[in-house]
């Protein structure tokens, strides 16, 4: 199935039933921001704050990354913003393969219409789930190339309501993603 606008994207992520999730949430959530973005962020899946009013990061976790974005001199509205699986999963588990598969269109034609220069990978479920990849604590801060995409890694600003330490990772990651965007 080929999507051919964000607006088309939005509708059908919007009135989705494609997997088990859309019974338990409350809202779907398309992804959000700039259609002409540069870089595109991808998380693991909406969360609460998120599935109750629709639109991705707007709970503590997006506070973080917008502040992180703020440090490396973007503003939220020059970047697009969206999730693997468009749908909160119960008590925020990890979505299953199968959900992954059914949502993976949505992302696959978001990066498809928006072409960003780069796609920046949140978490290790997200970066699990693109690129195969684990340990993202390890690997933070690196650029991959796939498939002719250019990737970059960094936490999910999520866990950094957990360790705060992990704030100073994600702004420095932020500080090189958009220092290297800048040389492109
Ligand atoms: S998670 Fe994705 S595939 Fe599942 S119902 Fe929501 S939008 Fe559809």
């Amino acid at each position: 199935m080929s999507i051919s606008s964000l607006e088309q994207v939005r509708n059908q992520v919007v009135s989705c039933t494609k997997c088990d999730l859309c019974k338990t949430r409350n809202n779907s959530v398309p992804g959000k921001g700039n259609h002409n973005a540069e870089i595109i962020f991808v998380g693991e899946a909406p969360g609460r704050s998120e599935d109750k009013i629709g639109e991705p990061f707007v709970g503590p976790a997006g506070k973080k990354l917008s502040d992180a974005l703020e440090y490396a001199g973007i503003s939220r509205e020059s970047v697009y913003i969206t999730n693997v699986v468009k749908c909160r999963p119960p008590n925020n588990r990890v979505p299953s393969q199968a959900e992954k598969e059914s949502c993976r269109n949505y992302l696959e034609s978001e990066i498809a219409l928006i072409k960003p220069k780069v796609i920046c990978i949140m978490g290790n479920t997200a970066y699990q789930s693109i690129l195969g990849g684990k340990n993202i604590t390890k690997e933070r801060g690196k650029f991959v190339k796939k498939d002719g995409k250019l990737y970059f890694l960094t936490v999910h600003p999520a866990a950094i309501i957990y360790n705060q330490k992990l704030m100073d990772s994600l702004k420095n990651d932020m500080k090189k993603l958009v220092n290297e965007i800048k040389k492109m």
